[in-house]
Order: C-alpha cells, then structure tokens, then sequence
C-alpha cells in the first residue's frame, strides 16, 4: 500500500479537509500516476454532498485528473515512466458486455467503475483525484498530448469528453446548426469543440454577461433565454442542440428550437424529473436524448482532437485549501469556467 496525501469530504455537511489515503499496490496491469492538476466538477459536489445517493465517507472525489506517469506494471504496454497521462470519470469497467467490446465502456452493463466512491473490481472503494497519486489499470489511462497547456488539460477528461462525445453521435460538423444551452464548464467546452468540428454555433445562455467569450470561443450568436423573444426568433433553426444546464429547464420550449430530425441531447443532470409536451416532438419528428460520458478510445480521440485544433479548457488555477470556496462559488455559477487544483499545493 502507498499512503498518500489527499483532501476528503468527512460527510455530506463538512467541509473537505486535507488527510491521507490509501493507494493498492501496483499489479502487473497498473499505472503510478503522479498527479498534478485535478479538476473541479459540479458532480464531485453533488456526490460529496450526497445528492446522488449514499456515499462510502471519507471521500476523495475528483474525475478530471493529468500527471506523470512515475511506475509500471510488468506487464504495462501502453504507458511508460515519464509520460503525460489522464483519468476521467471511470477507472475500470467488465471488459466482457456487447458495450465494453464495442469501446463504450461507460454504457457497461454491469456498470463501470466510478473514479471515486466506487466499488473496484477487487472490492475496495475507489478515492479520485483531489490527491498527489493513483494508481489506474493502464486500459483506462489516456495519454494528454504535450501541447495541450498542462494546467488546462484536466477539464477535458470530464467536461470535454462529456461534450465532445453527443456532439461526434450526431455529427457535428459543417452544415449543422448546433446550439449549447448554458455557458459553464461543459458549455464553454461544447462551443469550443462544435466550432472545431465545423458547426453553426449559438450559444443560449440564461444572460447576455459571457456574450463577449462565447463570440472570442467562435460562436456565431449569442442569446439570452431570459427574454422570451429569443424562443421566438429561434424556432425551427437548429439540428442539434446540447443542454448542459443541472437546473429544471422548460424543455418544450427548446424542442420548439430543432429543425426536421433535430435532435436535443441533455449532458446535464437536473434532479427532478422533466415535464415532456409530446407534442413538443412530434413537429419536425425531434428527438430527445441523453449521453454519459465516452468510451475509453473516443476520449483518446477527443484529447488528441482538442490538441491538432489548439483547443482547450478556460481554468482558474487553485490550492487545494481553497476548494471549499471554490465549491461554493461553482454553485453559483461564478468561475470562468473551471477550477483546477494545483495539487503540487497537497505535496
Ligand atoms: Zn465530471
Ligand atoms: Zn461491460
């Protein structure tokens, strides 16, 4: 066992404080992964704080982790001592189902195995990345292309894959009107990966105050949803629509947006239930739909994507101390447009 620096979440009302935690000695199939930046995302709030069900506490959470491999397996073939390396939001998975053969190993039928809060395939319970090490099975292990800015790289684990996976689904690419609804950490990455990809951006966001950003990341328009005109001046326009928004939206009122076979891909996850006008998709024949994630090669494909287009996450570069605040300014929206911890500051 490697015991290592870490911050945990002690229950679901206290703060996260700074202990330690265990890591598994290294198996044959596995990767010392020296941590270096750890991304902040909303789920790692949701989940500390027990909104998405029970919680093994203390919990390290954190899915959007990049460092340096430091140690191998013996019998480690895809990663070497001394490369730049991801872990995102699941860290093994059955290796056996029709969707892991088919490279979507976050669709496991079993279930994959979350990065943290997780019960691993050897039965212990798996600590993300607010940590100075961990140790991953190489097959979920992606390598971060060096011109990708370090700092940066940790979003697109999560918040990049998350987007970039609906958007490659249902063909983003020129010709296609695309619009993102909500201008946070997932949003921002939409509009930057939809732009690359070709497509007719519009960004729909609750206010016109990250207009100047979404036109710089290359949208073409920028709408408010906070006036009703926009509903109106929108209707029937868009192919594909992403909605990143966690918070209850009048759904209906985006379905009214698609074109003929237009499809709406929700990649936010509010906590109550949705009304859905039926009649609101059969004009146009919409679609409704959900994606989780990627699979391990699309989120490969993703990061080396992101890096022959130059692009990459908007962060602000924090201490491990200030993750409680952090916390609290994510939940009102008030980051532009992703924490990232510098975890040299657990060391
Ligand atoms: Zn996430
Ligand atoms: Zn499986």
């Amino acid at each position: 066992m490697l015991t290592v620096n870490a911050i945990a979440a002690p229950s679901a009302t206290d703060p996260l404080v700074r202990t330690t935690i265990e890591r598994r000695d290294l198996g044959p199939r596995d990767v010392l992964i020296e941590i270096r930046y750890a991304g902040i995302c909303h789920s790692d709030i949701h989940t500390v704080r027990g909104e998405w069900g029970p919680v093994p506490y203390p919990l390290t959470v954190g899915h959007e982790i990049v460092g340096r491999v430091t140690e191998v397996g013996s019998g480690v073939t895809r990663h070497a001592v001394g490369d730049r390396v991801g872990v995102g939001c699941m860290v093994n998975s059955c290796r056996k189902c029709a969707n892991c053969l088919a490279g979507q190993e976050q669709y496991c039928a079993e279930g994959n195995v979350g990065t943290y809060g997780s019960v691993d395939r050897d039965g212990t319970v798996t600590q993300g990345g607010y940590s100075t090490h961990v140790v991953v099975d190489e097959d979920f292990v992606l390598r971060v292309p060096e011109n990708i800015p370090y700092e940066a790289a940790a979003p697109l684990l999560c918040a990049g894959i998350t987007t970039y996976s609906p958007l490659a689904h249902w063909n983003a690419g020129p010709g296609k009107k695309v619009a993102v609804v909500g201008m946070g950490g997932l949003g921002h990455m939409a509009v930057k990966i939809a732009v690359a990809m070709g497509a007719e951006v519009t960004v729909l966001s609750q206010t016109l105050s990250k207009k100047d950003d979404g036109l710089a990341f290359g949208a073409k328009d920028y709408y408010a949803t906070s006036d009703p005109a926009t509903f109106e001046t929108l209707a029937n326009r868009f192919d594909l629509i992403v909605n990143t928004v966690s918070a209850p939206i009048d759904i209906n009122a985006y379905f009214r947006l698609l074109a003929l076979d237009g499809t709406l891909i929700s990649v936010g996850a509010p906590p109550e239930p949705l009304p859905v006008q039926v009649f609101a998709l059969f004009g146009n024949r919409r679609s409704f739909a959900g994606s989780m994630i990627g699979g391990i090669a699309e989120t490969q494909e993703m990061l080396d994507f992101c890096a022959e287009h130059g692009i990459a996450p908007e962060i602000e570069l924090i201490d491990a101390d200030a993750v409680n605040a952090a916390y609290e300014r994510v939940l009102k929206s008030d980051v532009r447009y992703r924490f990232v911890i510098d975890v040299d500051s657990l060391r």
